[in-house]
């Protein structure tokens, strides 16, 4: 099963993926977390990508689309796998048509975590934070460790956040969303693949929805 979730950021789409992964065993595909990786190793991609991904701006179509293409030519994502954050503009959308279509591979489904209230996704993206040892997820006030300072999963007390989890930045990441991402709604709508569901609701309405829509698919 090859799946998009599409969504702006802070709509819940990292979330999901992990649970999917975990419970579904289809590998997560987050070019956010490639870029990231590719600048904590220091490689030419991840230090052309630093100053652009800290202001919230969108990597090149040229650089996203070349990290996709090696990934999905590894031998874990065979049965299928989940992009979250990937594409991201039309022409990323135009070039993962022909990457698929070249490995004689389907698109099965597009799901859509619909968010339209801005202020409710800086809410969630400027309070968040992730443990730097487990990488669970935080939020300062909606979801605390039970223990003040400690993971609750591996109990590691340093946690790290995402530089453009600022205000500033976000406020560029949801212009590029609503400019560049948007228009990807209508582009999986009319080739029949895509799903709304509402991101609004708690993690697990959110995922039992996902459940649902897959379900159907199997
Ligand atoms: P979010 O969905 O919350 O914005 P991501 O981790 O998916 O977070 O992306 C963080 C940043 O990485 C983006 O703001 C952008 O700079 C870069 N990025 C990730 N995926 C893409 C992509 N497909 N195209 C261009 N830039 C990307």
């Amino acid at each position: 099963m090859i799946l998009i979730l599409l969504g702006p950021p802070g709509s819940g789409k990292g979330t999901q993926a992990r649970t999917l992964t975990q419970e579904r065993g289809l590998p997560q595909l987050s070019t956010g977390d490639m870029l990231r990786a590719a600048m904590t190793k220091g490689t030419e991609v991840g230090l052309q990508a630093k100053d652009i991904m800290a202001r919230g701006q969108l990597v090149s179509d040229e650089i996203v689309n070349g990290i996709v293409a090696e990934r999905i030519d590894e031998p874990d994502v065979r049965k299928g796998f989940i992009l979250d954050g990937y594409p991201r503009t039309l022409g990323q959308a135009a070039a993962l048509d022909k990457m698929l279509a070249d490995r004689r591979r389907k698109l099965d489904a597009v799901i859509e975590l619909r968010i339209t209230d801005e202020d409710e996704l800086v809410r969630r993206v400027s309070g968040r934070y992730t443990c730097a040892k487990c990488g669970e997820g935080y939020h300062d006030t909606e979801k605390k460790p039970r223990k003040a300072g400690a993971c609750d999963k591996c109990g590691s007390t340093e946690f790290k956040r995402r530089p453009d989890d600022t205000a500033e930045a976000m406020r560029t990441r949801l212009k590029a969303y609503a400019n560049e991402t948007a228009p990807l709604v209508d582009y999986y709508a009319k080739k029949g693949v895509l799903q709304v569901l509402d991101g609004l609701g708690e993690i697990d309405a959110v995922k039992a929805a996902i459940g649902e829509v897959l379900d159907k698919l199997a």
